[in-house]
């Protein structure tokens, strides 16, 4: 079934170039269609600046189409909400809490009370591999460790769909090649529909079940490439 179905969308930006200059209309991405089913390892890949963040801006609900639609099972998106969980390049875990602390925020607004929260968290720290480090803080952690936490702190709140925006550009090459090939385990096991953005091709191709392939000026999605060895 379709998760996510994104039609005809534009998002304009008024930009005054200088100063006397008048504004102008800018098309960050234009007349976007696409689909991702439910379940499925979508990567959009494409050059810096061509609008893959502003369209991740758009499905997470942090700003709305200047025109055009994004549904999520089949209701329009009306704003930000948590079952859209987004891992960021920039680790963005609170440096005040504990691994498990980042992990746990947030569930209490599900309903979970404490000892379901502590579970929940346990759960997904261990899914991310790092069992025993539960009372880290976030500068007691490598880059791989944190972006490991911020994956399972998206999962614990069980979203629908899980966005990744660049979330491993800042790593080094081993603990990358590391942490792609947990995500695609954790893909695997979890069943959860993913969109993870990117402007590696090597990337984007050992990642990705399809690959939305974009250009600039304006953004637009050139093609869709099948990878169905990747399914398996
Ligand atoms: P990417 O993520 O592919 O690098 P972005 O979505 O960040 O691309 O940006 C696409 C284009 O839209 C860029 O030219 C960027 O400068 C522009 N842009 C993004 N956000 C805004 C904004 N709020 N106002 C004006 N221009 C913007
Ligand atoms: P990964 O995040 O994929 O495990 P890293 O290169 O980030 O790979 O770290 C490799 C290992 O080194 C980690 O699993 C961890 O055991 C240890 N490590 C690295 N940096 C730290 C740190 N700042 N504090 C504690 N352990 C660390």
């Amino acid at each position: 079934s379709v998760k996510i179905k994104i039609e005809d969308v534009t998002k304009s930006f008024s930009v005054k170039r200088g100063k006397g200059t008048a504004h102008q209309v800018f098309s960050a991405v234009s007349n976007v269609n696409l689909e991702i089913k439910t379940g499925e390892f979508m990567v959009l890949v494409g050059p810096s600046g061509c609008g893959k963040s502003t369209l991740l801006d758009l499905l997470s609900g942090l700003t709305t189409p200047t025109n055009g639609l994004i549904k999520l099972d089949g209701k329009p998106i009306t704003g930000p909400a948590l079952d859209r969980g987004i891992v960021f390049q920039q680790y963005a875990l609170f440096p005040w809490l504990t691994a498990l602390g980042n992990v746990t925020f947030g569930l209490e607004e599900k309903g979970y009370n404490k000892k379901q929260q502590l579970d929940i968290a346990k759960e997904y720290i261990a899914l991310v591999g790092l069992e025993g480090f539960e009372d880290r803080y976030p500068h007691e952690l490598s880059g791989g460790m944190k972006q490991r936490i911020a994956i399972a702190r998206s999962l614990a709140y069980n979203p629908e769909v899980l966005l990744m925006d660049e979330p491993f550009a800042a790593l080094d090459a081993q603990t990358r090649e590391t942490l792609q090939s947990e995500l695609l385990r954790i893909w695997k096991k979890t069943g959860k529909t993913i969109l993870f953005i990117t402007h590696g091709i090597d990337e984007a191709v050992y990642l990705g079940q399809r690959v939305a392939v974009m250009t600039s000026r304006p953004g637009k999605i050139k093609e869709v490439i099948d990878i169905p060895l990747n399914a398996l």
